[in-house]
């Protein structure tokens, strides 16, 4: 079908040098192949011309001042992508490498991610390339103040609900809620990832990585395997990484890795949790410093690492986890975990697995969750946050985490109903790509053209 070249080379022009998101495009738009040969009508309705381009995108300038008294400038984003399921929903990514693309492929994916979740929540996504390491906790304050004084006009708890993503946490987000609160005059759930004594739900720091982890579990059990015992690579070494290695010792596996900027650390005795919360929740330090307390861990320095894929996935494991970040795990990098025996890879992060990294993975039918499915639990506690704010109640951390679980398990039945459905049974970015699409689609077919 030609709809897919067609729509890319559309983009490439009216939206140039966005590649990141027309990877995360092109893979979405081939899966729905099969799905368009039996239900024709979505090219009626020009359902993919109008699912490809955003609601809105707001761009805007963020000033503000540094500790040197210095006048410091960076862009600031919010791509408000689809609201045919509900408010707009999705994190703010701080971090130097953000372009108006990478918000915009976040965005595209956040979509069906959330459409997935069966929740009434719509896609969105914001963030700035405003770099949050090294700065003090005044100039993260600043800077998320004068990010607010813009933002808040364009949000609102039936509009759009940011949250965290990368280099966005607690306390980035309570920084703007203070911010909003004090421009609105409201106290409301404008943002989900809020403290615990204020608005926040139990279990939502943790929950992206346990899903992934839920997510991994459902999998291996469709083959009657499971995570016990298994040693288990994961990357990064941000509030993802960190919960899935919680969720993996839980559960009886073994995770050996985390990575962060400059390197990884292989601890064959697994990852000690404790001293890496240490090192990054409290005194958001290099990793490096893990071998001060376990100097027969390894440390592989990324400078020493070919460009060619990341270290971390060429140590030997069971299941792989990456949670770092887009395009972290190439195709040489899926070779080297399909040759060492890798049977299942769960994404805590959004597209961290190139194209062709995951053609390996569907051709060696191994068990392979997609981002948008494996890491849909962080957004579906935040819609759990928001339901909580609403009633203002606040629910025990079982209540919470019991219906992550669910939520998970629901994610991956209807991942792999849909791939049996067209057909190819292993395949859950087909089912995980159809099923969102069939959700959204439906619900813009029925509210008409807008
Ligand atoms: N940034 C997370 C994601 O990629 C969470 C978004 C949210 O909680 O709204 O899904």
């Amino acid at each position: 079908m030609p709809y897919v070249h067609d729509t890319l080379t559309r983009l490439a022009k009216s939206s140039p040098a966005q590649t990141e998101f027309y990877q995360a495009t092109e893979e979405v738009l081939e899966c729905l192949r099969p799905l368009f040969e039996r239900a024709p009508h979505y090219h009626d309705h020009s359902i993919i011309e109008r699912i490809v381009e955003p609601e809105r995108q707001i761009m805007f300038r963020v000033s503000w001042v540094d500790d040197a008294g210095r006048v410091q400038v960076n862009k600031g984003y919010r791509v408000q992508f689809n609201s045919a399921l509900g408010p707009y929903k999705g994190g703010l990514r701080f971090h130097p490498s953000v372009t108006s693309g990478t918000i915009k492929f976040l965005g595209f994916e956040q979509i069906f991610k959330n459409a997935l979740t069966g929740l009434p929540i719509g896609g969105g996504k914001g963030g700035s390339d405003f770099d949050p390491k090294g700065k003090s906790d005044n100039e993260i304050m600043r800077f998320c103040q004068s990010f607010m004084s813009e933002l808040y006009r364009h949000i609102g708890p039936h509009t759009d609900v940011p949250a965290g993503d990368i280099g966005v946490g607690a306390r980035e987000i309570g920084y703007l809620f203070g911010q909003y609160k004090r421009l609105t005059g409201r106290y409301e759930g404008v943002l989900t990832g809020k403290g615990l004594n204020w608005g926040g739900s139990l279990g939502r720091k943790e929950a992206t990585g346990y899903g992934a982890v839920y997510f991994a579990e459902n999998m291996l059990s469709a083959k009657d395997e499971s995570l016990q015992g298994k040693t288990c690579l994961v990357s990064g070494a941000g509030n993802v990484a960190i919960y899935t290695i919680e969720k993996l010792y839980e559960l009886g596996a073994k995770p050996v890795t985390c990575s962060d900027s400059k390197g990884t650390i292989h601890d064959p005795n697994g990852i000690d949790l404790g001293l890496l919360k240490q090192l990054k929740e409290v005194q958001r330090i290099s990793l490096e410093s893990y071998l001060h307390e376990h100097p027969d861990a390894h440390y592989i320095s990324a400078r020493d690492y070919p460009q060619d894929g990341h270290a971390v996935w060429r140590i030997e494991g069971d299941s792989a986890f990456p949670c770092a970040t887009q395009n972290e795990l190439t195709e040489a990098d899926a070779k080297a975990l399909l040759a060492n025996g890798v049977t299942c890879v769960s994404e805590g992060a959004n597209m961290p697995s190139t194209k062709e990294a995951v053609d390996r993975f569907l051709e060696a039918k191994i068990a392979y969750g997609p981002g948008k499915a494996a890491n849909a639990g962080g957004v579906a506690t935040s819609q759990l946050e928001m339901a909580q704010n609403s009633s203002m109640e606040q629910w025990p951390l079982e209540k919470v985490d019991q219906k992550l679980k669910q939520i998970m398990a629901d994610i991956y039945r209807q991942c792999a109903d849909t791939a049996s459905e067209f057909g190819e049974p292993d395949n859950l970015v087909l089912g995980a790509n159809i099923a969102g699409f069939r959700r959204v689609a439906d619900a813009m077919i029925e509210q008409g053209v807008i």
